[in-house]
């Protein structure tokens, strides 16, 4: 073999300069990649998506409240929860779900337990005011009030903490929270206030959310009772405004520190 012979063969131990680069930048990637995937991973880890799980009042033989005109408030709370469940899940790092989409009964517990075994970061039951007064143009956002017996144990010694286990009394737990979303959407509702002018932050013993093993509020719109109240809750455009409002205000919260 030649001098002139070797110029020509190819040597495999001069590659082009691009080559050399590419070659660089692939073993790269192949030992930095379990990192470069674990770090890609945390800005948006599928565990810190937040679930809501969005509760319509009532629901198949339990119409709820009925309005002069036939407005059925199991009707109402499920467009209104429907609208808010889409607000919800249009943000990335929410997942929104109903605890009924049709026209059936649900248990009352049946709604927190749902929430509690998709492991919810919020719970939120919608219904319409009953009565027929309907002075007020109101929204009434309510969060669970402690047990009597919890407020006993609570003045009585370390015993007492037993009534602590019961499934019962779970919200208690996240009653500074519950309260904390109450006023966030309170907040949310007054802002712009639209036809429904004055929100009122209500506590009281609500069985469908002593169960709730996290944050829980019961929002209540307006009064069926009342006619021009019942003429604005079958007005799609205005639960639609009241959905992005109430799921503004969630978001808030679950953003909150
Ligand atoms: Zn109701």
């Amino acid at each position: 073999m030649t001098a002139t012979q070797l110029k020509h063969k190819p040597n495999r131990r001069h590659y082009p300069p691009e080559f050399r680069l590419y070659s660089t930048v692939m073993v790269f990637f192949i030992f930095a990649w379990p990192f470069l995937a674990s770090n890609a991973a945390f800005p948006f880890p599928r565990s810190a998506e937040a679930i809501v799980v969005v509760d319509p009042g009532h629901g198949g033989v339990d119409t709820g409240g009925r309005g002069r005109a036939g407005a059925l408030e199991k009707n109402i709370a499920l467009t209104l929860s429907s609208l808010i469940a889409n607000q919800l899940n249009r943000k990335n790092d929410i997942n929104a779900f109903l605890t009924r989409n049709d026209d059936y009964s649900l248990p009352i517990f049946d709604r927190t337990s749902k929430a509690n075994q998709l492991d919810a970061d919020a719970f939120i039951s919608i219904h319409v005011g009953g009565g027929f007064g309907g002075r007020e143009d109101s929204v009434s956002v309510f969060y669970n009030t402690r047990p009597p017996e919890l407020e006993m144990s609570l003045q009585s010694d370390i015993q007492g903490m037993d009534s602590f286990n019961e499934w019962s009394s779970i919200q208690f737990f996240h009653l500074k929270q519950s309260r904390k979303m109450a006023r966030i959407i309170e907040k949310e509702l007054v802002r712009n206030p639209m036809r429904l002018k004055t929100v009122h932050i209500k506590e009281a013993p609500l069985a469908v959310l002593e169960g709730a093993d996290m944050p829980a509020v019961l929002i209540e719109i307006g009064c069926i009772g009342n006619p021009l109240h019942e003429e604005w809750l079958k007005d799609h455009d205005f639960l639609s405004e009241l959905a992005v409002k109430i799921a503004t205000a969630v978001y808030t919260f679950l953003s909150a520190p």
